[in-house]
């Protein structure tokens, strides 16, 4: 990829130029080197690549799902050939170490693989007899043209989360990734190129918010599938609601771990460290708040301030690094300025992250793990998204006490007990009011064979993505109920 050079867009299987003349600079984090220029597409972007997709579905509904299959068996063969490509890719572009690009690209083949089960997942059911000499039988139709719209924080596993699924149940479809950080999706592309799918299959269209609001009117795009901030979220649900669209939109996070006096203390402080700070904790399923319970709150917040503190930062291509930048200098500041707010709100700074300086990369955007103790019950922090190597902690005398804790949280994507009670493990799955549950487990994030499923203001819609959420999703239910007349 040459240094500043404009991206293309890839619609109708042909690369080609956006319309617009407005780009934006790709920038790597560490850096602050500029990698290339992305374009800003607008309504005539997006109206090709609908038109493209819309041509395409036809043909491609009446193939075969094993046909269909068949170039996701290719993707995926292609996708282990350039893992590594890949994941330095997005190291350079996103900044999390190449560690975590390398387990990145790995769950994106994931869901690729679950996907080419689909001509057995999208099988319907059928029963003779349903009434006298009548057959009722159901069968799945894909919907027509389909569309994601994916965040910042994983650039290639996000966008792998619905195009598979898509494409095997017989849709067409359009993404429109992060403008931060297209460029190892669009190399995903260039792979997806090679399999010589029939044009407009599969297509790419860079850019921002004008983009997203072309996808969200046009008539031509039956359902979108967002992942991004929750505030988005909820402009896209209920734009896309509005015209009628079908729609799944995945949103921010403040994600609480509990800790109780009987957890491993060999292995918990490790396992949150490396759920807050892994991602620089660019994650949706990040730890930010750990509440201690009793006699937990004598060790685990110097245990974790030890784990914390041994953390190298740096740029992730370097070796030994653990833990890369932030997105953008905005994020940074940002970031600051909520762990200076936390402080000015009462918290204790057990380590303080601000003003890091990394040899070798004095402009990259550093934030250093950060720890806030004794955050107060009223704190702001308490439900504000961060989304930065910030972890926030908080002490209550009881598990229904840390319960109630949680209940309050606006956000409900995950949540993590460590114990070695299984019958508070089965009162904490019971009743935590999220839907990705960790049990001595950091970071609760699901196999691509089950759904990523959020709740409360972590998500809106009724399906999820990935396994057989995204068949759901993706496809329409037809009920045929027959007789024959002798
Ligand atoms: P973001 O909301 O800024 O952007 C997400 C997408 O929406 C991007 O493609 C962007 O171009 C587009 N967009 C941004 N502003 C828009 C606007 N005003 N109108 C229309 N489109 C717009 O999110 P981000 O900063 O890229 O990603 C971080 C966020 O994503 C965090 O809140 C994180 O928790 C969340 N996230 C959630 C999940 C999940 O599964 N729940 C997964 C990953 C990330």
């Amino acid at each position: 990829m040459q240094t500043g050079a404009q991206l293309p867009n890839y619609i109708g299987g042909q690369w080609r130029p956006a319309a617009t003349s407005e780009h934006l600079a790709v920038v790597n984090p560490a850096t602050a080197e500029t990698l290339a220029q992305v374009p800003l597409s607008g309504g005539a972007d997006v109206a090709l690549a609908a038109e493209a997709a819309a041509a395409a579905f036809p043909e491609w509904r009446r193939t075969p799902p094993e046909e269909r299959v068949q170039y996701l068996f290719q993707l995926k063969r292609l996708l282990e050939e350039h893992w590594e490509e890949i994941a330095r890719l997005l190291t350079v572009e996103n900044g999390k170490t190449l560690a975590e690009s390398r387990g990145e690209v790995r769950r994106a083949i994931e869901n690729v693989e679950v996907a080419c089960g689909i001509p057995t997942l999208m099988q319907g059911y059928s029963l003779e007899d349903a009434a006298r000499g009548i057959d009722e039988t159901l069968i799945r139709q894909p919907l027509g043209v389909v569309a994601a719209i994916t965040p910042f924080n994983f650039p290639v596993m996000i966008p792998l989360w619905f195009l598979p699924y898509a494409l095997a149940c017989g849709n067409t479809f359009i993404l429109k990734p992060s403008e931060k950080v297209p460029l190892a999706i669009a190399r995903v592309f260039q792979l997806l190129e090679r399999l010589k799918l029939p044009p407009g299959v599969v297509n790419l269209g860079h850019g921002a918010k004008a983009a997203v609001d072309a996808l969200l009117d046009h008539p031509a795009v039956r359902a979108l599938s967002f992942v991004g901030s929750s505030p988005v979220a909820g402009y896209v649900y209920s734009r896309a609601a509005a015209s009628g669209k079908r729609v799944q939109c995945q949103g921010g996070a403040k994600n609480y771990a509990v800790i109780l006096p009987d957890a491993d203390p060999e292995t918990t402080a490790p396992m949150v460290s490396e759920s807050a700070f892994g991602c620089a904790g660019q994650r949706c399923l990040a730890v930010a708040v750990a509440v201690t319970v009793g006699e937990a709150q004598r060790w685990f917040p110097e245990a974790i301030r030890a784990a914390a503190s041994s953390i190298k930062v740096g740029y992730g291509l370097d070796e030994g690094v653990a833990m890369g930048p932030v997105i953008t200098p905005q994020s940074k500041a940002r970031i600051e300025a909520l762990i200076g707010q936390g402080a000015s709100e009462g918290a204790t700074l057990l380590l303080d992250g601000r003003g890091a300086e990394i040899p070798g990369y004095p402009q990259g955007n550093f934030v250093n793990p950060t720890l806030l103790d004794d955050l107060p019950p009223r704190s702001a922090l308490m439900t504000t998204e961060i989304f930065g190597p910030v972890l926030s902690l908080m002490h209550a005398p009881t598990l229904e006490a840390a319960l109630e804790i949680l209940k309050q949280c606006p956000y409900g994507n995950a949540a993590s007990i460590f114990t070695g009670s299984g019958a508070a493990a089965r009162k904490f799955r019971h009743e935590v009011p999220a839907g990705n549950v960790g049990i001595n487990v950091g970071v609760a994030a699901p196999m691509a064979f089950f759904p990523f499923s959020g709740w409360k203001g972590s998500f809106l819609g009724a399906l999820h993505a990935q396994g057989r959420d995204a068949v759901e999703f993706y496809t329409e239910k037809k009920v045929v109920i027959e007789r024959w007349p002798k």
